[in-house]
Order: C-alpha cells, then sequence, then structure tokens
C-alpha cells in the first residue's frame, strides 16, 4: 500500500507475459468510491516498482485503463494524473 491506502500490485499475463501494474482505491466511508487503474509496464519497470512510486509510474504512461464503482463500473481509457 501507498501513502493514499491504494493496494498496488504487479500482475502477469499468463499468456503473452505482458507486466500490468494495478492500483486500486477506495475511501471504505464512500460508497461508489472504488476505482482502479491498470497500465501496461515494461519488465525493467516491474522490478523498480514500489507501492511509493506506482502512481506516478501510471501517469507517466502513454495511456492506462480505469475503472470501478467510482466511474460507474465503465472501463475505458486515459492518461494523466490518477484521480484520488
Ligand atoms: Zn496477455
Amino acid at each position: 500500500m501507498d501513502k493514499n491506502f491504494a493496494e498496488v500490485s504487479v500482475l502477469l499475463c499468463q499468456s503473452c507475459g505482458q507486466h500490468w501494474l494495478r492500483y486500486f482505491y477506495e475511501q471504505e466511508a464512500f460508497t461508489a468510491s472504488g476505482r482502479w487503474y491498470l497500465g501496461a509496464v515494461a519488465p525493467e519497470q516491474s522490478l523498480t516498482l514500489t507501492a511509493e512510486n506506482a502512481g506516478g509510474v501510471l501517469e507517466g504512461l502513454d495511456w492506462y485503463f480505469y475503472g470501478g464503482s467510482y466511474y460507474h463500473g465503465q472501463v475505458g481509457r486515459t492518461s494523466g494524473r490518477i484521480l484520488l
């Protein structure tokens, strides 16, 4: 977890070997506040990933997926700042 208490994990695609950085954040006191961000990272990037730099790594990607109850269950692509 990082300073925002977001859950950070790195997933490895079993079929193509792509590494994905997953960043999940929610405010438990608020309904529909859950949001996740998922971005493709290079294997070298995944080695230096920490909970603290994960948000910045996502924001540095050309694009990443977003979704979750905060987005009313919609999934899309975006770039730039992640919304907390
Ligand atoms: Zn894959």
